[in-house]
């Protein structure tokens, strides 16, 4: 709600792709909205009022959601708390990601398959979030 200052858009380059910097580090990156965010993405009359509020912000029901997860910058993903939350198949919460790709579980097969998955996808990869669920939910898991 604070960073629409440190979160820059330079140029729309496409119907969902942006050119931005982290102003903080003088970074850039280019911003993709994620293909389901879409639709909330389009109406930007949330964001009238919020002038501190990053341009990527967007309410879903009682959420409001980053649209660009899956391209947001380092510094983003380094500050959100939990960017994934791992249930097995009969929906009980079993671990959580941190925004370092870090898993937090006791569980010893889930880890395995997190590890394996990391050792799989290279780090420089765009989407490692967005393979390293599917490679869980691959295996029964439903995340969130
Ligand atoms: S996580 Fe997303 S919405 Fe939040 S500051 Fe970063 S780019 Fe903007």
């Amino acid at each position: 709600m604070y960073l629409g200052d440190y979160i820059a858009i330079d140029r729309e380059i496409g119907p969902f792709e942006f050119e931005c910097e982290s102003v903080s580090t003088g970074t850039p990156f280019l911003a993709r909205v994620d293909e389901d965010k879409r639709d909330i993405f389009r109406d930007r009359s949330w964001l009238d009022g919020r002038p501190t509020a990053c341009r990527f912000l967007r309410p879903s029901g009682d959420r409001i959601l980053c649209t660009i997860h899956e391209t947001s910058p380092a510094q983003c993903k380094f500050y959100r708390c939990v960017v994934m939350q791992v249930f097995d198949p009969a929906g009980a919460l079993i671990g959580r990601v941190t925004g370092t790709l870090a898993l937090h579980s006791e569980n010893r097969e889930l880890r395995a398959i997190w590890e394996a998955g990391l050792r799989e996808i290279p780090d420089e990869s765009a989407d490692v979030e967005a393979r390293l669920q599917k490679v869980l939910e691959s295996h029964g898991y439903r995340v969130e």
